[in-house]
């Protein structure tokens, strides 16, 4: 077998999709930080987890996994690395748009301008309106810090009355 081109093996990935939000890819999410030969015929493939001891991270090794030996790639291994810590910047615009189809509101701000304005604005998501993803109301209202996971908050358009997920920037 030749060696794909790195390239080629992106490419590859990004049809691995992530387990929670099935229409973003892993490269959507941006979680892949590196690629690397060991030999010919093994890849090594870095990722960094959403959060530390995200259940997801073993879905998504074994995906990625399967998806390049899928192309021929024979021996693929997955390095987890935490540090540095992944943030929603790292998502590709592509990847949030998908989001907010997918019926979840993408990140409205980068995490590191947040940090350098005001902690607290993390918190209180007050700084900024997030629009709806089904009707594009900003008229919407924060219901609960978390939603259907801790990475998200609940909010409830007051439009159309759905309530819905907002991936919070961090
Ligand atoms: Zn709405």
């Amino acid at each position: 077998m030749v060696r794909p081109a790195d390239e080629q093996i992106w490419q590859w990935l990004s049809e691995v999709s992530d387990p929670e939000i099935p229409v973003i890819s892993v490269i959507d999410l941006g979680i892949v930080r590196a690629l690397r030969w060991t030999d010919e015929l093994h890849c090594e493939v870095t990722i960094t987890p959403t959060y530390s001891g995200c259940p997801a991270m073993q879905v998504i090794t074994e995906n990625i996994q399967q998806v390049l030996q899928s192309h021929g790639v024979q021996t693929v291994s997955v390095k987890t690395q935490l540090s540095p810590a992944w943030t929603t910047d790292w998502m590709s615009e592509s990847g949030k748009q998908k989001m907010q189809a997918f019926g979840i509101a993408p990140p409205a701000q980068q995490a590191s301008q947040i940090a350098k304005i005001d902690v607290s604005a993390l918190i209180s998501h007050a700084s900024v309106d997030i629009p709806c993803p089904q009707c594009a109301s900003l008229n919407t209202r924060l219901i609960s810090q978390f939603g259907s996971t801790s990475c998200k908050a609940l909010y409830r358009c007051t439009d159309c009355l759905e309530p819905f997920d907002y991936f919070k920037p961090h």
